[in-house]
C-alpha cells in the first residue's frame, strides 16, 4: 500500500487528525533519498515507515490537547514524532532537538522543503534544560526512543513548565522502566498520572505513552551533565 492509503485509513482508525497529506508524502521522498547520506533511520520501505513512524507519532496525539502549545521534541532524529505532531496539528509552537549535526541538518531541509516553521536546534537537552531561555518553557515534551525513563526524563522534565506535560513514548513492556523511574521522576518535579495505550492500525504494535505532569518546579541543580545522569540515574 501507498503511503497515502496508510495514513488516509490509520489515522481514523487512531482517532487522530492527519493534515495535509501531501507533506507526508514530500517528507517520506526527502527520508528515502537522504537516509544513505545521514544515516537517518532503519526504516526505509514505504509501509513501514508509514505505520511505524508516522501513524506511531501521531499515536501520542491522543494523550494530550495540542492545539497552540508549544512542543519540545527531545532526541528527534529524523523528527519523530515532532515533525509528524507539526503536520497533523498546525497550531502547535514545535521546536525539535537533536545532539547529532548531520540529523538537524536533514530536519532543516524538510522544515524549508515543508514550509513547517519548525525550530530545528542542535544541542544536547540537558544543557537546553540549564539554559535560561529553554528552562521549564514549553508545554509539552515528547520523546520517543532516547533513553530509558529514568535518563529520559532528567533530559526532559526540565524543559516543561509548571503545569505542562512530559509524554514519553514506550514499548508495551515498559512496566519495569516505569517503576525504576518513579521516583526521580518526582525529585525532577514530575508526577506519571497516566500510561496510555494504542494500537498502530495496520500492524501487531501495541504502543504506550507514559503521561507525566509537571507539578512542581525542578529543583536548580537538575539536570546534571549527562555522564552524571548516565552513571547515577535518579
Ligand atoms: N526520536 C527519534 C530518534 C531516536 S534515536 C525516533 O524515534 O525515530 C535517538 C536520538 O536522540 C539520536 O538521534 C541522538 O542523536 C539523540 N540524542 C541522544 N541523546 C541526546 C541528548 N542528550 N540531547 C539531544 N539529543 C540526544
Amino acid at each position: 500500500m501507498s503511503i497515502k492509503e496508510i495514513l488516509k485509513s490509520g489515522a481514523p482508525e487512531l482517532g487522530v487528525p492527519l493534515g495535509d497529506i501531501e507533506k507526508f508524502c514530500v517528507y517520506y521522498e526527502l527520508l528515502e533519498r537522504r537516509n544513505k547520506d545521514f544515516n537517518l533511520t532503519a526504516i526505509t520501505d514505504e509501509t513501514d515507515a508509514a505505520q511505524k513512524h508516522f501513524l506511531d507519532s501521531l499515536g501520542v496525539l491522543k494523550s494530550a490537547d495540542f492545539a497552540g502549545k508549544s512542543v519540545i521534541d527531545v532526541g528527534c532524529g529524523a523528527g519523530f514524532p515532532g515533525f509528524p505532531l507539526k503536520i497533523a496539528e498546525p497550531s502547535i509552537s514545535l521546536t525539535s532537538v537533536d545532539s547529532t549535526e548531520k540529523k538537524v541538518s536533514f530536519l532543516m531541509e524538510v522544515n524549508a522543503a515543508l514550509s513547517l516553521d519548525v525550530k530545528c536546534l542542535h544541542a544536547r537537552a540537558e544543557e537546553l534544560g540549564q539554559d535560561p531561555e529553554y528552562r521549564e518553557k514549553y508545554d509539552i515534551a515528547v520523546s520517543r526512543a532516547v533513553a530509558r525513563l529514568n535518563v529520559l526524563a532528567e533530559l526532559c522534565l526540565p524543559l516543561v513548565r509548571h503545569g505542562g506535560k512530559f509524554l514519553a513514548m514506550k514499548a508495551l513492556d515498559s512496566d519495569e522502566e516505569i517503576e525504576e523511574a518513579r521516583a526521580g521522576i518526582e525529585k525532577l518535579g514530575g508526577i506519571i498520572s497516566r500510561v496510555d495505550e494504542y494500537d498502530i492500525p495496520g500492524t501487531d504494535l501495541r504502543r504506550r505513552v507514559v503521561v507525566i505532569e509537571k507539578s512542581c518546579k525542578t529543583p536548580e541543580k537538575f539536570p546534571r551533565r549527562f555522564g552524571t545522569i548516565k552513571k547515577q540515574p535518579l
